[in-house]
């Protein structure tokens, strides 16, 4: 039966010696429990983002030497992994891949979402062929699966929805015929029925696919392997003297990841609370080290203050043309046009004029919010904001951070204050 999942994302496989490494984490184990999901390798996703980028704008006339970068990063690893033996069958496997890559990349006649997730998806497709090749070279025995398969969405591309029944069925399907291989299969891509499509659950979201697995299986526990060692009250590159936090709830973990805690890709945490299946996020660096643990603890935990910060934020402030109250009508009518464009508030201030939005710069979204809004009202934004939050404040908390900067709106709870800033 599988009872744990291991999510190694794209820092733990990002070179040859970091799959070596995931593969003596993995013998220790009982692997007949096991099913591992992985992300792409290194800075993959950015690199087959940035080549659709070149694609789209030479309306797909590029040789394939555009793609040599994500090519030949993937063949050292793999002449490091297979010491060389370039007659390896796994040579020819990843090189259809390649021109696969190639011949999606070309099509830029579809819809940017479409093709993103078309293409995008490969630094997925190529890590998982590449790493379960060599597991089973090694003689750890596993089974590659296609998440598309299993993670079946709707078709809102780039931030697919997962239809649940569906996964469901799959997965339970799945865990029901296991005969003990170890299972891998890859993060963030994801597919609809029909038509038969790729889609992916948002940047980061390899933690969610590892979270579906485990609610639709019924794990015992989700282990994100990562480069530090466990949740820490803020970003060890941004901010000096982080602590780690050893122990957390489920709600303490969705507010950070709601605020934008990098951590933890926000939707992981609720399929997980739903079936009580404990996350934890431990060191593939120093594996004697504790990991942090995430669970449905109701104990009295005295938390660190948590500094996080979102960049890219859009502040956009909104007035009805009549001069109307911003009033629940009027809000409604807003918040409703978000919904369907599945833009999200990060953070909401309403006066009696004027209604407040940040939200993550998009700039097709934002445009679209417009049109759709501006017979009624009148809307000013401002882009490349940072939006700010200290979970457990206390006074004086923000000055370091805060200080010279300009403020456009700031906002105290209880535990928590935000500010948004350039
Ligand atoms: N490879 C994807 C990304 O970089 C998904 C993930 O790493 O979770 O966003
Ligand atoms: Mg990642």
């Amino acid at each position: 039966m599988i009872r744990k999942i291991y999510k190694f994302g794209g820092a733990s496989v990002k070179d040859a010696d970091a799959v070596r490494n995931l593969k003596s984490i993995i013998e220790k184990e009982n692997r007949d429990e096991l099913i591992l999901v992985v992300s792409a390798m290194g800075k993959t996703t950015n690199a087959i983002e940035k080549a659709l980028a070149e694609f789209r704008k030479n309306n797909g006339h590029l040789e394939i030497s555009a793609l040599s970068e994500i090519i030949e990063y993937h063949e050292k690893i793999m002449i490091d992994l297979f010491e060389g033996n370039t007659s390896h069958p796994i040579f020819e496997v990843m090189t259809n891949l390649f021109l696969d890559l190639y011949l999606n990349l070309q099509e830029t006649g579809f819809d940017y979402d479409y093709q993103y997730d078309n293409t995008v998806s490969f630094g997925e497709i190529l890590s998982t062929t590449l790493i379960s090749t060599y597991l089973n070279e090694c003689g750890i025995k596993n089974e590659l699966l296609d998440a598309r398969e299993y993670i079946i969405t709707d078709h809102n591309f780039r931030a697919a929805n997962p239809n649940w029944d569906d996964c469901r069925l799959r997965i339970q399907k799945l865990s029901d015929n296991h005969d003990g291989t170890m299972y891998i299969t890859q993060g963030f891509i994801a597919g609809t029925i029909s038509p038969k499509t790729t889609t992916t659950l948002g940047r980061e979201g390899s933690d969610f696919t590892a979270a579906i697995f485990a609610n639709c299986m019924d794990a015992q526990e989700v282990t994100i392997w990562k480069d530090v060692d466990g949740v820490r009250n803020a970003d060890p590159k941004r901010f000096p003297n982080t602590q780690k936090i050893s122990h957390l709830s489920y709600l303490e973990a969705i507010e950070l990841a709601f605020y934008g805690a990098s951590i933890i890709h926000p939707k992981t945490l609720k399929p997980l609370q739903n079936k009580n299946i404990p996350l934890k996020v431990k060191s593939f660096v120093d594996t004697s080290l504790e990991p942090t643990i995430i669970d449905n603890t109701e104990d009295y935990i005295e938390y660190v203050p948590s500094f996080i910060v979102k960049e890219k934020q859009t502040l956009m402030s909104i007035t009805a043309r009549d001069f109307s109250f911003m009033n629940e009508h009027n809000r409604a009518i807003i918040f409703n046009i978000m919904d369907e464009l599945n833009l999200h508030a990060n953070m909401t201030q309403v006066s009696a004029l004027v209604l407040s939005i940040c939200f993550d710069e998009n700039e097709k979204k934002k445009l679209q919010l417009i049109e759709t809004l501006s017979q009624s009202f009148k809307i000013k934004y401002n882009d490349g904001l940072q939006l700010f939050t200290i979970r457990h404040y206390h006074e004086g908390l923000e000055k370091d951070f805060v200080k010279d900067k300009k403020i456009y709106i700031e906002q105290r709870s209880r535990s928590t204050y935000q500010i948004v800033l350039e």
